[in-house]
């Protein structure tokens, strides 16, 4: 059973179609980064997930369930704006947070307070929510998403306002959840969280799904992957098109596109015939390069012939 599954979903909102025709399909139990653009449609999805707003046409399933009613009890959810209640003291609000999915009140508090220790804001519990920094607030509510353990987590834009340690923290926290089970849902711009955090991935663009996937995969299926060569010697098979499509030659060190079909060992099997070789390394195509060049190439797909 899948975590969340989309079919032929559709949402517009007046002339606008901000979703159109997503198909998505998150496992369980991995890390699943929603990538897109600005404008894409990934709030939209979300909000339609979460049965916030409801889609025009199309179906979604919630952990095999439709999503509605107390299946969502089972999902914990971030939303992009982050709506506290300015006057009530946060260990409160994290209190009201857990009774509303289902937590006694004392276990709320006993989880909210170990978890205000974790961030480092055991001295704010009592204090009013409007007295904490904008970073502050967004952590009360990421504790607030996941202090009644849930199945599914969707972060809209987690990593938005915090700073490198905060982010640090919730990176890890992300990835203790996926470890006691959990599936996590995030959307995101920073490529770089999702190199290092995603399982799989899906790229939304104008409201349709345009790659989605295992990150390995997609990698490997996108893009030439480069070969990085320091040498010393003559390396003459650089001049063997049959094997290298394209180089760039700093006399010791050189950066190799191999020709199609050309796995980066072939390449290392030639060079240590030909040259000595200090140091090889194959060079991935980074997911910043390969969401430009596919959502340019969608752009450019559209401009009418
Ligand atoms: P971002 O990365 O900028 O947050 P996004 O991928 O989350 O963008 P959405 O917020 O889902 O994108 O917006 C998709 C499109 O739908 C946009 O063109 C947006 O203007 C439009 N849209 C979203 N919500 C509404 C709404 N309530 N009323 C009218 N248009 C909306």
């Amino acid at each position: 059973m899948n975590a969340i599954e989309l079919d032929n979903v559709w949402k517009s909102f007046g002339e606008t179609t901000a979703v159109a025709g997503l198909d998505l399909v998150v496992p369980r139990g991995c890390i699943f980064g929603l990538l897109g653009p600005n404008g894409a449609g990934k709030t939209t999805t979300i909000r339609m997930v979460m049965d916030i707003i409801a889609p025009d046409r199309g179906e979604i399933r919630v952990l095999g369930q439709p999503n509605s009613g107390a299946i969502l009890d089972r999902v914990g959810y971030l939303p992009e704006e982050r709506g506290l209640y300015p006057k009530m003291k946060v260990i409160e609000l994290l209190e009201l947070f857990g009774v509303l999915k289902g937590l006694a009140r004392q276990e709320a508090r006993a989880r909210a307070a170990d978890w205000l220790d974790r961030f480092g804001l055991q001295d704010w519990g009592d204090k009013k929510v409007e007295q904490l920094s904008r970073g502050m607030q967004q952590k009360v509510m990421f504790i607030g998403t996941i202090l009644h353990r849930p199945d599914v987590i969707i972060l809209d834009e987690p990593f938005s306002g915090l700073d490198p340690i905060s982010s640090t923290e919730v990176k890890e926290i992300i990835l203790e959840q996926k470890e006691r089970g959990a599936t996590v849902v995030f959307s995101t711009h920073l490529m770089e969280q999702v190199e290092k955090l995603c399982d799989e991935i899906c790229l939304i663009n104008e409201g349709k799904a345009v790659l989605q996937g295992r990150l390995a995969e997609v990698k490997s299926r996108f893009g030439a992957r480069n070969v990085l060569l320091a040498y010393d010697g003559q390396p003459d098979f650089l001049y063997d098109t049959s094997l290298v499509a394209h180089y760039d030659d700093y006399g010791h060190y050189v950066e190799i596109q191999p020709a199609e079909g050309v796995s980066p060992q072939a390449i290392l099997e030639r060079a240590v015939r030909e040259v000595e070789v200090w140091r090889f390394e194959v060079k991935e195509p980074s997911l910043h390069d390969i969401f430009i060049q596919v959502v340019k190439g969608e752009a450019a797909r559209e401009v009418p012939a």
